[in-house]
């Protein structure tokens, strides 16, 4: 396993849990790159497709599934309030996904502010997802990794991989600075390095990686229950009483001048709290958002080459516990699963 961010922890995990024998190699410890700069909006929320919307929701509820095997996890499903479109497109939205199954209710102004009763200015429609949720980056990863090395996986942590090793049209381990790891099969799960790992084999993965800023709080007493999806900001508070927040959960355009974006960010998340005045900026994150050229991620074998797994992806918290079971069972079975079959390296470009 190539990678320790969230998408990395899972699959390995998922596939120690299975029986298999897996080393987790990764450039800095457990951890990740992206994965302790994001969001962590755990959703299926508006603008997808039925079929990505069918993975996302399957994605949360093996979330459930797994914190109920690893409470340590941290998931908690605090509910999601969004009022980021038009009226019309609200209602469009709750009205789609409440046909497709999804726990989505359009709500009023009194009953938004009994939901987030520390929102200065509540929007007059919202969509309320009771179901949507977050785990806090960091404690998912440490609990993953942690798990999977009690259950017998090796961490080496601080190892940079410099080249996938290959033979005769397969790939047979890893080269890194410290020598040659041998492996029956190599899982890219490296975010945003996982193009130019792959292409060493010939392999041509199409990303982008659009930095996203977010700033976070100094930790304050509880303001928000949930995720708060406004067209001002996207917020939500951590464990640690630190109000996160993004222009929209994606994260922020850094600009030329971060430090002056983030300030001007944080005035206006701290605008729509009442409550909030003590609440005091503390730092802000840059991430490299590991985006698939399609939107949509890319799991599973390139053809023509043995021995390499790929799992590169934005929506990484919300897709991993998916995706930990999906490769998993697809590595050691052979068996791809139909809720990630469209997602193959392979697919045709736009
Ligand atoms: C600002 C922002 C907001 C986001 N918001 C959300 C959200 O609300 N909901 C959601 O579902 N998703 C969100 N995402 C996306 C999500 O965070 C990512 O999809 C996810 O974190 C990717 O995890 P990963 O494990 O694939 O990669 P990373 O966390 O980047 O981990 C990559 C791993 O690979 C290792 N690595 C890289 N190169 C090498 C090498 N050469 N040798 C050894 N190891 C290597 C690194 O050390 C690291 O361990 C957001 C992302 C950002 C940046």
């Amino acid at each position: 396993m190539v990678g320790a961010g969230i998408v990395g922890a899972s699959i390995a995990w998922h596939l120690v849990s299975a029986g298999a024998r897996v080393t987790i190699v990764a450039a800095g410890g457990a951890g990740g790159v992206a994965t302790p700069a994001t969001f962590a909006w755990i959703n299926a929320s508006w603008g997808n497709p039925e079929t990505y919307f069918r993975l996302r929701s399957r994605s949360m509820r093996e979330w459930t599934r797994l914190a109920a095997e690893l409470p340590a996890v941290g998931l908690s499903w605090c509910g999601g309030l969004c009022s980021d479109l038009p009226p019309a497109d609200l209602e469009a939205y709750a009205a789609q996904h409440a046909a497709w199954g999804y726990d989505i209710r359009l709500v009023d102004r009194a009953e938004a502010l009994r939901i987030e009763p520390a929102l200065a200015g509540p929007p007059a429609l919202a969509a309320y997802a009771a179901g949507e949720g977050v785990v806090e980056p960091g404690t998912a990863v440490a609990a993953l990794v942690g798990d999977a090395v009690a259950r017998g996986a090796t961490l080496l942590g601080g190892t940079t991989v410099r080249r996938l090793a290959t033979l005769g049209g397969r790939v047979t381990g890893i080269e890194t600075d410290g020598g040659t790891i041998a492996a029956d099969e190599v899982v890219l799960a490296a975010g945003v390095a996982v193009p130019a790992l792959a292409a060493g084999a010939g392999v041509d993965v199409a990303i982008t990686a659009a930095p996203g800023l977010l700033v976070h709080s100094k930790p304050h007493p509880r303001l928000l229950n949930g995720l708060v999806l406004a067209e001002a900001a996207h917020l939500r508070q951590a464990a640690d009483g630190r109000i996160v927040a993004g222009a929209d959960f994606t994260g922020t355009d850094p600009g030329e001048d971060p430090g002056a974006t983030a300030r001007e960010l944080f005035a206006r998340a701290k605008a729509m709290l009442a409550g909030a005045d003590r609440l005091e900026f503390d730092h802000f994150t840059i991430g490299l958002r590991p985006t698939p050229f399609d939107g949509f991620p890319i799991v599973g074998r390139p053809q023509d080459l043995q021995g390499l797994y790929l799992s590169v992806m934005h929506s990484g918290m919300t897709l991993a516990p998916a995706v930990g079971v999906f490769a998993s069972q697809e590595l050691l079975t052979g068996r791809r699963d139909p809720l990630i079959d469209p997602y193959g390296p392979d697919r045709a470009r736009l």
